[in-house]
């Protein structure tokens, strides 16, 4: 069993500093400021047969180096546990393998596509039903939630590729009132920005690979339980019994990189607002999709609910249409030509060709996962490669 988060005056802390210092965690054998890799894959009984109290076993169901990580992150969450998975994708369906066959999940029609995807496809065959609904529209949530049977209601905010914004709050209180439960991929807006178990959710997942890592050399998950309850517990099993943990290094680089998560969102979000401000209303685009602009149709929802600022992801629809939004990527420089988000280095794609038939993506939308560099030079580059694409 992972170890209870840490409580008491460090949990009481600021997340940045609990983020610094990676929850004020001393390694209690050596003092290093930084905590210790554990590569064992197995640990020793006690001549009796028994475990020594700390529940470990084998390196499959607990590792001590996913500690610290589970610890912050269940801290900065405001949860009773956490859970590091091999994936942002290993978490999240762990969410759903934890269901029964014939149990009823709602989701929204905007999400992280390949999960989408897994949900209408695999899910699906395997025996849970899911119904996807415009999570933006509280009436359509109401009607889509079956009292008894629907048993998670999915929630992404600000949600792949439109930003579209869930009120989390009235979306938990939907999900309860039905006898389900709120899981929330809190990816976009980090622990930082949204809180999502404050406003009524039960379990919060991380694509860890993202903004939590930032540094584009990680993939991993992570899930938060408000409670250690009997769900949560079948959680652990799905991880235990299936196996999808995260290796030891990686782990320990996770942790690593959380170390510095509350100065890279807020340097990589300024960038952010910088590039929405500047293109909105841009000759060359048709319009620019971010939650903290005015215009954005979720905007005041996410300024009620999102504390410090609104992410640093948002997206431009090309005004040349699609063929220009396919050019735009190539011609950049600064901005690197690529998919994934929340890393130091800022990222674009065109969405629709990435995610295929289904996407709610308009054809000339084009991905930005803003980073760290100097919000001039990611202007300047995007405001070339756009004046050359739309000739
Ligand atoms: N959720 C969001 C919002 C994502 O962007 C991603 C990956 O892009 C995932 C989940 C899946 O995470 P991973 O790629 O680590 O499996």
């Amino acid at each position: 069993m992972p170890t209870a988060p840490k409580t008491g005056q460090s949990a009481s802390r600021h997340p940045d500093t609990l983020l610094a210092q990676t929850l004020a965690g001393v390694d209690p054998v050596t003092r290093a400021v930084v905590p210790a890799i554990h590569m064992a894959s197995t640990y020793e009984r006690r001549p009796e047969g028994g475990y020594d109290g700390t529940g470990r076993t084998y390196a499959r169901a607990d590792n001590p180096t996913f500690e610290p990580a589970e610890e912050l992150l269940a801290a900065l969450e405001g949860g009773e546990r956490a859970l590091l998975f091999s994936s942002g994708m290993a978490a999240a369906t762990a969410v759903f393998m934890a269901l029964k066959p014939g149990d009823h999940v709602v989701a929204p029609r905007v999400m992280y596509w390949a999960l989408r995807k897994w949900l209408t496809g695999y899910a699906a065959e395997w025996g849970l039903e899911t119904t996807l609904v415009d999570m933006t529209d509280l009436d359509a949530l109401r009607a889509a939630v079956r009292p008894g049977a629907t048993k998670i209601v999915w929630a992404e905010t600000p949600a792949n590729p439109t930003w579209d914004v869930t009120d989390l709050a009235a979306a938990a209180e939907i999900a309860r009132a039905a006898g389900a439960r709120l899981a929330v991929d809190n990816t976009v807006p980090t622990p930082l920005l949204t809180r999502p178990l404050d406003l009524g959710a039960n379990i919060v997942m991380h694509a860890a690979t993202k903004y939590l890592n930032g540094h584009s050399d990680v993939v991993a998950g992570a899930l938060v339980g408000r409670a250690d309850d009997e769900y949560w517990r079948r959680i652990v099993a799905v991880r235990a019994a299936g196996g999808a943990i995260l290796g030891t290094m990686e782990a320990w680089l996770l942790q690593r990189g959380m170390r510095t998560l509350s100065v890279r969102l807020d340097r990589a979000q300024a960038n952010a607002a910088r590039v929405a401000a500047h293109f909105e209303g841009h000759k060359l685009v048709a319009g620019v999709l971010y939650p903290g602009l005015h215009s954005h149709p979720g905007h005041a929802v996410a300024a009620r609910q999102m504390r410090g600022g609104f992410g640093a992801m948002l997206s431009l629809r090309v005004k040349a249409g699609r063929e220009a939004a396919l050019k735009v990527p190539a011609l950049t420089e600064v901005w690197k030509h690529a998919t994934s988000l929340g890393g130091v280095e800022s990222l674009m794609e065109h969405r629709a060709s990435v995610e295929g038939p289904d996407t709610p993506a308009p054809p000339d939308l084009l991905r930005l996962s803003c980073g760290i560099e100097s919000a001039a030079d990611l202007i300047a580059d995007l405001e070339q490669a756009l004046e050359r694409a739309s000739r």
